[in-house]
């Protein structure tokens, strides 16, 4: 066990660093948004120097040799919640970095602040932050123990705003929630309120983001002008039209389809468990975790969902991959390959699938450092064995891991084997 840390650790140090070049040659190479079907990507201080078929390698470098496997953009889950942490769990397997949709403003300015540090933090994926979410008072987002500033008024909206981005929100997210589609009742914003809080994003040049749950208030959203919904809904089937409007307005999706199976009583991480892929990277909690489902049903269940994305995607819609993390039956991490496996299943191509948990992500929030393989951009990257291409569950045959040049020693978030057991004292 000692000698088994001892090389870990070594191997650690033999990485290369920041600062270091070195290039990954013979690769397959989704850069994004098209594939190169065998090319090299050049890292240099932290960042892509150059990518393509014909790339000169400087002399000296290190070179990896991917035959045989396929280079990625490093992953983003458009969805998810940090305030229990897990942002290193995410950077194991592939997801350099999180989108967050409602957390303790002090817990992302504390993240901002040392990603944005010189060598950011190499450890786990980044994280930019709604903070705050937009709800009314006693409104869903206040019932997990979170102080949230709560509002009620159009009157309210700017200050409320300008207060949450002197806390550092990277956008605006809008809770629309009355829980009618779990057949409970809560209190929600008006659409007056809603409306007035976009305009007031937009007048600081913030995103404004929905969180939804009915096929109603989606078309809604859209209609005030939000730039995205960050769920999809399950009670029924989506307006006619509703793919069309969302095209014309230019609204993104997040369907987040694992947490919509989580909320129609589907223990949607059971199939991870099972996966070889994954396992061994498990801890027993996360396990146990994605065993889970929320108790409930809604009238038109997870076949709603999977046919709206797969309307959004035909007119258009750019569609995200978002798992809505650390939700019963979703992890950091894992849960965003099984997002992407549904996100195939509702009709997408494995590529936009693959897009979804990229660059179109990175193009939807002006994330304009990530998400693509391409000169001047973060050295994030995910070497898989296999072909994602063609079948897109491959991206869980990870080999390597970079975050800003820097390889992710996956190896040392493994779960400790089983102790054996004690010698019998003589
Ligand atoms: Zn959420």
């Amino acid at each position: 066990m000692n000698r088994l840390r001892a090389f870990l650790l070594l191997t650690a140090v033999a990485l290369p660093a920041a600062g270091q070049s070195f290039a990954i040659t013979n690769a397959r190479i989704f850069d994004g948004e098209r594939l190169i079907p065998r090319g090299t990507v050049v890292v240099k201080d932290g960042k892509i120097e150059s990518v393509g078929a014909e790339v000169k390698i400087p002399e000296g470098v290190e070179r990896i040799d991917a035959a045989g496997g396929t280079l990625l953009p490093g992953l983003i889950d458009a969805h998810t919640h940090a305030f229990l942490g897990g942002l290193d769990r995410a950077l194991l397997f592939g997801v350099t970095t999180e989108l967050d949709m409602g957390t303790l403003p002090a817990v992302a300015a504390h993240l901002r602040e040392e990603q944005s540090r010189p060598g950011g933090a190499s450890g786990r994926a980044d994280l930019f932050s709604a903070g705050n979410l937009a709800t009314a008072p006693g409104g869903h987002g206040t019932q997990f123990g979170l102080p949230i500033p709560t509002l009620s008024r159009p009157e309210e909206t700017q200050a409320w705003v300008d207060a949450r981005i002197a806390e550092g929100s990277d956008y605006i997210k809008i809770v629309i929630e009355d829980l009618s589609a779990y057949g409970k009742s809560r209190p929600t914003l008006s659409w007056e309120t809603v409306a007035a809080l976009v305009k007031a994003a937009h007048a600081r040049g913030k995103l404004a983001v929905a969180h939804v749950s009915t096929a109603a208030s989606a078309r809604q959203a859209i209609e005030a002008g939000m730039d995205g919904l960050v769920h999809l809904f399950t009670d029924r089937a989506a307006d006619p039209g509703l793919a069309k409007l969302a095209a014309e307005r230019k609204a993104f999706v997040i369907p987040t389809l694992t947490v919509l199976e989580s909320a129609n009583g589907i223990a949607a991480g059971r199939t991870l468990v099972e996966d070889v892929r994954l396992r061994g990277f498990l801890v027993p909690s996360e396990v146990e975790h994605l065993k889970t489902f929320f108790p409930v049903k809604t009238a038109g269940g997870m076949p709603v969902a999977l046919d709206t994305v797969r309307q959004l995607a035909a007119a258009g819609v750019p569609v995200l991959a978002g798992s809505d993390t650390p939700n019963p039956g979703t992890i950091h991490g894992a849960s965003l390959h099984r997002e992407m496996e549904m996100l195939v299943q509702a009709g997408l191509t494995p590529g936009q699938a693959l897009a979804a948990a990229t660059s179109a992500t990175a193009k939807a929030f002006r994330l304009t450092d990530r998400g693509r393989i391409a000169p001047g951009l973060r050295a994030d990257l995910v070497l898989v064995a296999g072909d994602p291409l063609k079948d897109i569950t491959e991206t869980r045959s990870i080999v390597r891991v970079w975050k800003g040049g820097v390889a992710v020693n996956r190896e040392a978030g493994r779960p400790p084997a089983p102790a054996p057991a004690p010698a019998r004292p003589r």
